[in-house]
Parts: C-alpha cells; structure tokens; sequence
C-alpha cells in the first residue's frame, strides 16, 4: 500500500492548490479527483460563467457603442461559438493545473475517494479497487446545488426543464423564455448572460432584494442596470412549484405561473458529503464541516478547506484555506482570517465589495464613519461609461481610522477591490492611505477621492 504524508480529496480551487503548495513544500502528496481537476471552478463555475459573461460585454458594447462614435452594423452574438471558446478556455486552465501538480510530484487519481479508517499512523483512503495510506487528510470536497424538494423540481431536472448552474453554461442553444429562480450571484450572472444573448429572462427571488448581502444601495443600481438590459424581476416571490413547463410563485398573497422554456434554479450550494467522514467522527454543522482558523477538524490529522467548510463558499477562499491547512502541517505559521475575503458579481456592470456594510458594522458595535462618492469622480470612469450611475462606499471606524468595509459598483469593481481588501488585510490607517500614489487615471482613484471625505 502506498502511504503519503497527505491525501486530498477533491482537486478544486481548495484542492489543487493545497496539492501543488504540499507538493513544493516536500510533502509525499496524492490527490483525488472524481469529475475533473480544476473542480466546480475551473470546470462549471467561476471561469466558464466569465467567459459567457465576457462575450455578453462584448456584444453589449457593439450594440450600444454610437454614444461613443463607433457604428457595429448587424452585430450578433453565436451562442455556440460562444460555449465552443468557453470549454477551449476551461480547457487550458484544467490542462495548467494537471501540469503544475505532475512538476511538484503530486500524485493524482482520476476517481471518486472514500475514507476507509483510522489507523495508528494516519488514515487509510480507498478509490478505484486501491487503498492509499496518508498521515494526514484534507478534504477539498467542494459543494452541490441546495435543491429544494419543490412540487415537480425532481422530475422538472430529469425531463431537463430545470438545470442546475452546471447545465446552463452548456445549453446548445439560447432558450427564448428563462426563469431563474435566485437572484444571488450565480442567478444574476447567468440572467445577465441569457438576457444578452436573446432570451426573454425572469429572475424570481424570494427577498425583497438582490445580490444577497450586498450594500442596500448597491443592489438597488444594480437592480436598476439589469432591469435596463431587459431582466424582469419578482421580488419577494417564494416559488411553489417547477412543472409542466411553468415556474409558479406567490408573491402578495397570489399565485401565479411562469411559462418558460427552461428554469435555472440557483438559490444557493451546501457542503459535498464524503463517504466514510462519518466513521472517523468528523463534526459537522448544517452538513458542512467545522473547522478552526488551520482549517483543522476536531479529528487530530483530518483537515476541511474550500466549500466543503460552508465558510465562504468563494475560490479565492478555498486557495487560502487550503495553503493554511498546509502550513499547519509543514509548521509554518499562518492563520486563515475571513475579514477581508472580497465578493464580485460579475454582471455588467459589475458589483464588488469586501468586508463590513453601514449596517453589520454597526451591528458588531462599531462607531463607524462612512463616505460614498459617484464613481464619476474617477476621470476614467467618465471617459469610459456614458450615463454610468456606479457608487463607491467607504465604511471605516471612527476610533482608529482603520478601513472596515469598501463596496462599489461600476467597471473594474472587480479590480480595485483586491486593494480595498489589502486595506483591511493590513489595518493601515486613513491618515496613512492618504500618502498613497494611485495611477491617473483609473476607477480605483475613487478610493483616494473617498478617503478625503471621511
Ligand atoms: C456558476 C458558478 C460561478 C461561480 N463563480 C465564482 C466566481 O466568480 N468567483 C468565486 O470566487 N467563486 C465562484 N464560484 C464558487 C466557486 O466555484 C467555489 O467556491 C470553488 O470552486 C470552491 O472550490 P473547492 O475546491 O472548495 O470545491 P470545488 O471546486 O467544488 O471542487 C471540489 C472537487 O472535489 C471533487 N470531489 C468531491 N468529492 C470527491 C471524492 N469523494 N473523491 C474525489 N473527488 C471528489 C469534485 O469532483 C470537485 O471537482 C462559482 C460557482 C458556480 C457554481
């Protein structure tokens, strides 16, 4: 039996990375994989929907560009070719990874995992009709689609009326009517995509607003824009049944039936389960599993990186918490923080943010000191966004005038607010920020502009 110092199961974001840092730090590693290495995010989520979402920008762009003096006469967007350039993409990024983990000596088994037992030395883990030994476990197993058991939706996703966020970046063909229930990220993204390619959306969410827990403000422009681009909405509409070619909802006390071609249901992912977690006594909450700030479980040994821990549910936070998981093993020191964890959605345009809102900082109690300026203070930004309404906020705390929260919307949000999440990262002082040079001109110098509003 072949033993390592570490067996991964899962080679997503979380997975990959904590091989490729393992394999680098000297660790005997192997990773398991059940699907394709990359996971949901290189494979079916943060890298296909942008690349949807990219051709949608591109197209928008050709259709509205007279205001700034250009004509595109007859643009069109293929849909096939569209999926054709996404997979080519998906393809060299899912190639990259399974070259980097061969150049660090990582193992990798092309079959789905299950933990088999404790033993005295570490943890034995079977998959494919083998059994591998490992001194210590982390589990990168990803997430799954919360499917709800709404009247008619079992059947709705065999027939292939419903899809899952999986389905939808492959459809063939551009349906004319789309119901998306969920208007989180996921749902707004791909209401975006479709709305730009032709087809007739309805995003139906059963909050009274979208994005989640984005700034109040934020959500509302951005609500703004999509309804602009031609994405009706049903707020506060709680879906009851997904059959027979309808989506039906209450919303105000009344029913009422969607017709659609196809339904996308988003409302959310939970933890993947593992086979055989059970046997070693691995806690979990909500079906996700616990884990500390090494990203250590209450079983000496078996680490939880990525979605598989419910935390954050983000790529970027799976890399991190996979390397800390590392770190912990190769003693070197390293704490995973969650304060600073940026969010984006990457519609047009696009909504970023990290950290506190107004209100959640208010609610932990702090005194805060807040600022919004008209992304149109950036000279950038006018130049490039005819009739854009994008706002940045600033949240900070009065006391120390350390950063706690940046919040904006408006092209290149997505960009600036790794700098945003570096100020908070670092605690660095508004006083200290001020002496900072930004680059003339960018969105981002909006920041600059806010810190002399606080
Ligand atoms: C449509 C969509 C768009 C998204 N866009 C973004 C975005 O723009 N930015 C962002 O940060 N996040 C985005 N996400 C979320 C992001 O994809 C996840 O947060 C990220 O993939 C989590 O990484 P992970 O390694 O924890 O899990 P995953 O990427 O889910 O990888 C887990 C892997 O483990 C494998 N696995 C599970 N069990 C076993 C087993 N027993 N044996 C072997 N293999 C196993 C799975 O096959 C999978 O490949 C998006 C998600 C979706 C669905």
């Amino acid at each position: 039996m072949d033993t390592y110092d570490i067996a991964i199961i899962g080679g997503g974001p979380a997975g990959y990375n904590a091989a490729e840092r393992a394999g680098h730090a000297g660790l005997k590693t192997v990773v398991f994989e059940k699907r394709a290495l990359g996971g949901v995010c290189l494979n079916e989520g943060c890298i296909p929907s942008k690349a949807l979402l990219n051709s949608a920008k591109i197209y928008d762009y050709a259709r509205h560009s007279e205001v700034y003096g250009v004509t595109v006469k007859n643009a069109s967007l293929d849909h096939k070719t569209v999926v054709a350039r996404k997979n080519k993409v998906v393809s060299k990024l899912t190639g990259g990874v399974a070259m980097k983990l061969k150049k660090c000596g990582v193992t990798v088994i092309n079959a789905e995992a299950a933990i088999e037992n404790k033993t005295a030395g570490g943890f034995t883990v079977s998959a494919a009709g083998n059994t591998y030994a490992a001194k210590n476990l982390l589990v990168c197993a990803g997430s799954v689609p919360v499917l709800p058991p709404i009247q008619g939706l079992a059947d709705s996703l065999k027939s292939g009326f419903a899809l899952t966020s999986r389905e939808i970046l492959d459809l063939e063909a551009v349906p004319k009517t789309l119901t998306i229930v969920g208007g989180g990220v996921i749902g707004l993204e791909m209401a975006a995509y479709y709305a730009s390619a032709g087809a007739a959306v309805t995003v139906v969410e059963m909050l009274n607003s979208i994005g989640g827990p984005i700034d109040g403000e934020i959500s509302k422009i951005l609500l703004n824009n999509l309804t602009k681009a031609g994405i009706a909405f049903a707020l506060g509409a709680k879906v009851t049944a997904i059959e027979n070619g309808g989506v039906t909802y209450e919303k105000d006390g009344k029913t009422q039936t969607l017709k659609c071609d196809k339904t996308l249901v988003s409302i959310g992912r939970r933890a993947a389960a593992v086979s055989g977690l059970e046997k070693l006594g691995v806690a979990l909450e909500r079906g996700a599993i616990l884990t500390d700030e090494h990203m250590r479980t209450n079983i000496p040994g078996v680490y939880a990186a990525g979605d598989v821990n419910g935390k954050s549910m983000l790529a970027h936070t799976a890399y991190r918490e996979g390397e800390a998981a590392v770190n912990h093993i190769v003693n070197k020191r390293d704490v995973m923080r969650y304060e600073a964890i940026p969010a984006v959605i990457y519609t047009h345009p696009e909504a970023a943010f990290v950290g506190e809102t107004e209100d959640s900082a208010k609610k932990k109690g702090y005194e805060v000191k807040c600022a919004t300026l008209p992304m149109m203070y950036s000279g950038r930004y006018m130049a490039e966004n005819e009739g854009g309404d994008g706002i940045c906020k600033l949240v900070t705390e009065a006391k120390t005038g350390r950063v706690l929260g940046v919040h904006m919307i408006g092209g290149y949000a997505s960009e600036t607010i790794a700098l945003a999440a570096m100020m908070i990262e670092t605690e660095i002082k508004i006083g200290d920020l001020r002496e900072l040079v930004f680059p003339h001109p960018t969105c981002g110098e909006v920041i600059r502009e806010l810190l002399f509003e606080i």
